[in-house]
């Protein structure tokens, strides 16, 4: 067998930033001015910029930056195919997950479109190229994966850009989890064997406010005090968790991702926090995806002020800060490599404007034009383009809120499903294939339907977006435990979308989501039209950008 080689390898030339450093390192440490030294895609030394270079570094002159440098961000729920959609207008309040994936609107603007997305030729680069770079534009360095099929039956995750917990092929960053076949899912004891084999299992727990959300997390319990949660269980969501939900989850040291928007934008609510933390539960973010939460964990992150504002000031700025870079990285078993800008450390920060302030309100301010720079393993990927060539880096020029900008898309070991699409071809092909989504809904309906497609298809494999919950894969994303007497827990429908009208019928163009909030003119408008959500998020946010 060949060896296998990490999606990151320890590659990467030799190079020296200067700016403020916010380490996010135990202690908190700022350098008001600091030098990151990075080799191989790692942090070799950060210090104060009148200390002597490290050996080795003698010929590198530093870069200026001109700004305040921050571990990368690591998101830790989001749907990523699902970026090109637009944020959904939500008709009214819901109180679990299972009641919205049944209106007929959910399935004219989220899955009937992917669905035509996922299955038309020539597509899955620009989707995957796209939403890539929506993370990347707004600081994130760590996401979910995107999950592939063949005709041939594989299954596997792209291999990107942007780090993914659930694919790293890297023994010092064990890789996350975030299915469970569906026996797994619906037997409290197997569940509880499959969580002993893994260091993380995302999945998704009690979405909502009600009681059939909450006993999504009851059924984990077995008897006694045994339940069917260790410190690989971060459930995301955790939104209707009662305090002593909380304490069972924390005694356990299970963790949770919190996704404010996505919640409060839906349901009027969100995880109770301040009772999470105050019972240990460790917690990180994620924006689940566009149509019903952030763009990218940059915006995710001003939701989480506001609404812990909202909640009685649970976190501070800088705890906000730490649920999307240290305590991300705690929560994947990762702390020793990611998570703080330390030595030792692998080399994923990005740069934002300003060196002065207060940087973690600053950077709660910030929006993407802010963001001077991003590095992901020590390669320079995003940022200003006078940046990028100081720092060897070549790629595209974009544009960002109208600011010019460089993307450097390529890498040694490229997936081949990405090709050498640009970001720009990547656009025009999503925004063509939009516009015309009856259209390429008609064609699909002439040929036989999706997997029976993919299988029919002979040669060389053909890979194509493994959507969740848009077919049956025998994979579940969250436990299906039930509790005895009670109706089956929640879960999503999937005969009943598939027995709805043909989709060449119901679907109609749409535009595809702007890149950033930056690009997006009618983002917060969009938002302040919102009925459920709070009126701290819907008046609060545009003064967080
Ligand atoms: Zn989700």
């Amino acid at each position: 067998m060949p060896p296998v080689i990490p999606v990151d390898p320890l590659a990467g030339p030799k190079l020296a930033l200067s700016g403020r450093v916010v380490t996010m390192d135990k202690d908190f440490t700022v350098l008001p001015r600091g030098i990151v030294y990075i080799d191989q895609g790692s942090i070799l030394a950060v210090q104060d910029s009148a200390a002597p270079a490290p050996p080795g570094f003698e010929s590198v002159s530093p870069v200026a930056t001109g700004g305040t440098l921050f571990p990368g961000l690591i998101e830790l729920h989001n749907h990523l195919s699902y970026n090109v959609l637009q944020l959904w207008q939500v008709p009214k309040k819901f109180t679990n997950r299972d009641q919205w994936g049944r209106t007929p609107d959910y399935r004219r603007l989220v899955t009937g479109p992917m669905t035509v997305l996922g299955q038309t030729a020539n597509l899955l680069p620009a989707v995957i190229r796209y939403v890539e770079c929506k993370c990347l534009f707004g600081g994130v360095t760590t996401s979910q994966g995107i999950e592939l099929f063949s005709n041939h039956g594989g299954r596997r995750y792209y291999r990107g850009i942007v780090r993914n917990v659930e694919q790293t092929d890297d023994a010092d960053l064990p890789e996350a989890a975030a299915k469970i076949a569906d026996i797994e899912a619906r037997d409290t004891r197997r569940f509880l064997a499959r969580l002993a084999r893994q260091s993380c299992f995302l999945l998704h727990l009690s979405e909502g406010t009600d009681d059939p959300a909450r006993d999504h997390f009851l059924a984990l319990k077995i008897q006694g005090s045994e339940w069917a949660i260790t410190g690989a269980l971060t459930g995301i969501h955790c939104a209707a968790l009662k305090a002593d939900d909380f304490a069972v989850h924390g005694e356990r040291n299970g963790s949770m991702v919190w996704s404010p928007f996505s919640n409060l934008l839906l349901y009027g609510a969100t995880a109770n926090v301040k009772e999470a933390r105050a019972k240990g539960v460790r917690i990180a973010l994620g924006s689940d995806w566009s149509p019903t939460g952030s763009k990218n964990l940059l915006g995710e992150l001003k939701v989480a002020r506001l609404a812990s504002l909202a909640a009685g000031d649970v976190f501070s700025e800088r705890e906000i800060v730490a649920l999307a870079t240290r305590e991300a990285a705690a929560i994947l078993k990762w702390e020793k490599r990611l998570g703080s800008i330390e030595t030792g450390k692998r080399a994923d920060l990005f740069i934002v404007d300003g060196a002065t302030a207060d940087p973690y309100a600053g950077l709660l301010k910030s929006n993407e034009t802010s963001i001077r720079l991003v590095l992901v393993n020590g390669v320079p990927r995003f940022g200003h383009s006078d940046l990028m060539k100081k720092l060897g880096g070549a790629g595209e020029a974009v544009r960002v809120g109208g600011k010019a900008r460089m993307v450097n898309l390529r890498a040694a070991n490229a997936d081949p499903v990405i090709g050498a699409i640009t970001l720009s071809a990547a656009r025009e092909r999503l925004s063509d294939a939009l516009e015309h989504l009856p259209k390429l809904a008609r064609d699909l309906e002439r040929k036989p339907a999706g997997p029976a497609r993919a299988a029919a298809l002979e040669g060389p494999p053909v890979w194509f977006l493994a959507l969740d919950e848009l077919a049956h894969t025998g994979m579940e994303l969250r436990p299906r435990l039930s509790l005895p007497g009670r109706r089956p827990s929640t879960g999503p429908s999937l005969a009943l979308r598939a027995a709805s009208e043909p989709l060449s019928t119901i679907l109609k163009p749409l535009t595809l989501d702007p890149l950033t909030v930056s690009d997006d003119a009618a983002f917060l408008d969009r938002i302040e039209a919102q009925t459920v959500l709070p009126s701290f998020v819907r008046e609060g946010l545009r003064r967080l950008y």
